[in-house]
């Protein structure tokens, strides 16, 4: 195998992101020593049980020291509070990273806490599951899927070649972007499908019993993939809705003036459209399939297992 990328990388949060880079570092031999780091004795346990790293640590900074590259693998909300944390402890020249669903405010964050004498490049991994804890991650789960890098304007070049390349070990594609336009994209590829999960599952609960259970009976006509997606972590998700706010406002303003658009074309019986419409969306699922991102089997491809695929 060739030589790591970093030969000691911290993972601060060993979850369904950290474990699957902790596995993916391990199985490429992008990593070195992979140092863990979470917050409850629980889940550090469990990571040291499943073998993810080379070294356990209870105290974030500690996790951290001596290392080239530190991933904070944590619920965008926190970000701040760990960065603040870790600092004290860093190693100059060490590249400090995250994989947080939402970039804008993970900056915020983040920065007023980082020496000058690091590297800092925030990521996002397009690539998840609505399963979390060390138990849920995969080697595989990086394959073929985006990672998108906001480096700032002064990012250093060998820093971000270096990150670039450890995320390519990992079998991710790496695309750069300004961290307002992250947070733009993923509001609709992402945020806002999501949103709209969690409220048509959340209208069915409110249902009348009797008719709750005929939802359930019936889930193969469409409802249950929207509940596969609004399965998806509770802290992870309001965060990224507090963390996104503006980006997923604007972009629901403009699905509820489209919605309200359908309900008219739906109430004057106009067939034509909604034919328009619905070829048109078509069109968006072929060129999904086509950019390797989803397969055409039936079903949505989906095995039913815990490697289903929701990149978020
Ligand atoms: P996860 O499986 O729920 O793991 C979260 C980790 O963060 C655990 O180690 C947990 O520690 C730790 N943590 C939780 N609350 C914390 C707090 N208040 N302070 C310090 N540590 C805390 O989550 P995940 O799915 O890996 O998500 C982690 C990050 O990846 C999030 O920022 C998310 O936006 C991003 N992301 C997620 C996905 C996805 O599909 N899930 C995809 C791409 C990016 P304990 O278990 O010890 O409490």
């Amino acid at each position: 195998m060739s030589k790591p990328d970093f030969d000691r990388l911290a993972l601060i949060g060993i979850g369904l992101i950290g474990s699957s880079i902790a596995l993916a570092a391990r199985k490429t031999g992008a990593a070195g020593h992979i140092a863990i780091h979470s917050r409850t004795a629980e889940t550090l346990e469990r990571a040291e049980e499943l073998g993810l790293g080379d070294s356990y640590h209870a105290d974030a900074a500690d996790t951290v020291r001596d290392a080239d590259c530190v991933i904070l693998c944590v619920p965008v909300g926190v970000s701040g509070n760990v960065a603040e944390a870790v600092a004290p402890a860093l190693k100059p020249g060490c590249i400090v990273s995250d994989v947080g669903s939402v970039k804008a405010s993970v900056v915020a964050q983040m920065t007023p806490h980082l020496p000058e004498s690091v590297h800092f490049i925030p990521a996002h991994p397009v690539a998840g599951t609505e399963y979390s804890g060390p138990d849920a991650g995969f080697a595989e789960l990086f394959e073929n899927r985006w990672c998108i890098l906001t480096p700032p304007g002064d990012a250093g070049p060998d820093a971000l070649a270096r990150l670039t390349a450890f995320w390519q070990r990992l079998g991710a594609n790496v695309e750069t972007m300004n961290a307002e336009h992250h947070d733009l994209v993923l509001a609709i590829t992402s945020h806002v499908p999501h949103l709209i999960a969690y409220n048509i599952v959340g209208t069915a609960a409110d249902l009348e019993t009797v008719t709750q259970s005929e939802v359930m009976k019936y889930s193969a006509g469409g409802f249950r993939d929207f509940t596969r997606i609004a399965a998806s972590d509770p802290t992870m998700w309001r965060d990224v809705f507090l963390h996104n706010r503006q980006a997923v406002l604007e972009m629901l303003a403009r699905f509820s003036e489209d919605i309200s658009a359908l309900q008219r074309l739906i109430r004057y019986g106009d067939g034509d459209k909604l034919i328009e419409l619905f070829s048109r969306t078509r069109a968006i699922r072929k060129g999904i399939i086509e950019a390797g991102q989803e397969t055409d089997a039936a079903d949505f491809g989906r095995p039913h297992g815990k490697h289903d695929d929701d990149s978020d």
